[in-house]
């Protein structure tokens, strides 16, 4: 076996059904009363429910959005500033989450994480923020929410488009870790559990979106899929998603599930291993084949046109992509990437350069 390290996350993640009702209790227990919670404009519902927790002592900050605009994490500071707040709650996918990343960043505050997607953000310390178009992603300790609770519950009425395409982003942490630089065996059997909870939740939410068993086993596969990405480090396929969402607007799930089945085809050369656990969990010669295929079966969308990509935009893309690359088994080369990007633009199924 080849040498190996492994980091073990210091979070503690609360998994079930009506957990979310122990926020109050979780808090406590590491000394915090006064949180500010945060949401995107759809999820304040149930940031309204959280709130109610606390009795008078929470606050809400509504305005988060997709990518981490910097100018909207200003706008939650000033906040921050004229009050005492001793705690963050974010509730929602990786739009509210990122928010509290950001602020976390910044002052240090604890945060509790209540996922309502399947993006994983939640056990990374990684954050992504948009500053004059472009997306910069950072590490550090205070990134890492100290507590996720998951609570399938509030899942049940995350739409089933984006069910699937949430799914996919968590299936590319997953698959990316399997030859990540600094992947290790266990972060590999993480990966493939993960992508099987997904495998075997999703056919059962196609027929009923709110059956919350299946519910509950694709957010254990999200939980998997984000802790492989708070593992180790990305490849190829997330600079792309990077570079099309922070510079083009593209949105982010959908982007993951155009671009894996390409960006994996692009590595296979280079990744006998991976592609070995890939094809026994995906039961497929090419498992790139068969991730758009489940694009195809799921009415994902499998193309960047589709998502608002210019093509006059795919040369910037490569440019952008290649400046600042993440590391990959498979080179970067301006020809094939092109192509790559050229195929996801018109929805072509994917090939090996
Ligand atoms: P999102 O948080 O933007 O949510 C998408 C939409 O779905 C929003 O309108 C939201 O209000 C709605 N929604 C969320 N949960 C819902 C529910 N249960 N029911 C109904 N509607 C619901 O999308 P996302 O894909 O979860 O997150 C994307 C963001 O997360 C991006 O900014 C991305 O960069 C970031 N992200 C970061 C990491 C990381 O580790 N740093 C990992 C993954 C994603």
């Amino acid at each position: 076996m080849n040498r190996f390290i492994f980091q073990g996350q210091p979070n503690r993640v609360l998994f079930g059904q009506g957990a979310r009702r122990e926020i109050r209790q979780e808090l406590e227990r590491i000394g915090c009363h006064t949180p500010l919670i945060l949401c995107t404009p759809g999820q304040l519902g149930m940031a309204q429910e959280a709130a109610s927790i606390f009795e008078g002592s929470a606050r809400i900050f509504s305005q988060a959005q997709m990518h981490t605009p910097v100018t909207v994490t200003e706008q939650a500071m000033q906040l921050i500033e004229e009050n005492t707040f001793d705690c963050l709650i974010a509730v929602g996918g990786g739009s509210a989450i990122g928010l509290a990343k950001a602020i976390a960043l910044r002052t240090d505050l604890p945060q509790l994480a209540l996922p309502t997607t399947y993006a994983g953000s939640e056990v990374t310390s990684v954050i992504g923020e948009t500053y004059e178009g472009q997306k910069r992603t950072q590490k550090s300790p205070k990134i890492l929410p100290e507590i996720v609770i998951y609570d399938a519950e509030l899942t049940l009425g995350l739409p089933i488009d984006f069910t699937f395409t949430s799914a996919m982003n968590a299936i590319a942490h997953a698959v990316e870790a399997l030859y990540s630089i600094n992947g290790n065996p266990v972060v590999s059997l993480l990966a493939e559990e993960g992508i099987k909870a997904f495998l075997n939740a999703l056919p059962v939410l196609m027929k009923n979106p709110e059956d919350v068993d299946a519910r509950a086993e694709a957010q254990y596969g999200a939980w998997l899929c984000g802790t492989c990405l708070g593992s180790v480090g990305m490849a190829l396929h997330h600079k792309v998603c990077h570079v099309l969402g922070g510079t083009f607007g593209l949105p982010h799930a959908p982007t993951h599930s155009v671009m894996l089945p390409h960006a994996l085809a692009y590595t296979a050369p280079a990744i006998p291993e991976a592609i070995r656990r890939l094809q026994r969990c995906l039961n497929h010669e090419e498992p790139w084949t068969a991730l758009y295929q489940l694009n195809l079966a799921w009415a994902s969308p499998t193309s960047l046109a589709q998502l608002g990509m210019p093509e006059s935009g795919i040369q910037r893309a490569v440019e952008l992509i290649e400046q600042d690359a993440y590391q990959n088994p498979q080179p970067m080369n301006t020809e094939a990437l092109t192509c790559m990007l050229l195929r996801a633009y018109t929805g072509a199924a994917p090939v090996i350069a």
